[in-house]
């Protein structure tokens, strides 16, 4: 049964394809090969740079997924108890850094899908 979009975004597959993986490596806190993705996806071929300097607009999507991570922790602080502004900060600060190379793949997944199209399929 082939993904869902939103199965192949988050399982960080190929945009074309929903099978092949765009990371050379499946642990993103390895972070010497945090960014490295393969050129073109091992299972359909569909190239994942289509113009130089196309992962650049994923930090749009980094700093949308970024806010929306900080706002859902904000909220969940917020009902179980009302935190002193330095408790904020240090908690978002722990949540930026624990969940920086997470977020930067799926950032580039989000981006990846958003301008490669699925490949036509009889099914
Ligand atoms: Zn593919």
């Amino acid at each position: 049964m082939p993904r869902s979009l939103l199965a192949s975004v988050f399982a960080l597959r190929c945009p074309s394809c929903r099978e092949g993986k765009l990371f050379k490596t499946d642990n993103p806190y390895q972070l010497n090969k945090l960014a490295s993705m393969y050129k073109n996806c091992p299972n359909c071929g569909q190239r994942y740079e289509p113009e130089p300097g196309f992962f650049y607009g994923a930090m749009y999507v980094s700093y949308a997924v970024t806010v929306a991570l900080f706002v859902a922790v904000l909220v969940l602080m917020n009902i179980f108890y009302s935190p002193g502004i330095w408790e904020i900060v240090i908690v978002l600060s722990g949540v930026l850094l624990v969940l920086a190379p997470p977020v930067f793949r799926l950032s580039r997944s989000i981006w990846a899908h958003m301008f490669i199209k699925r490949a036509k399929k009889n099914d």
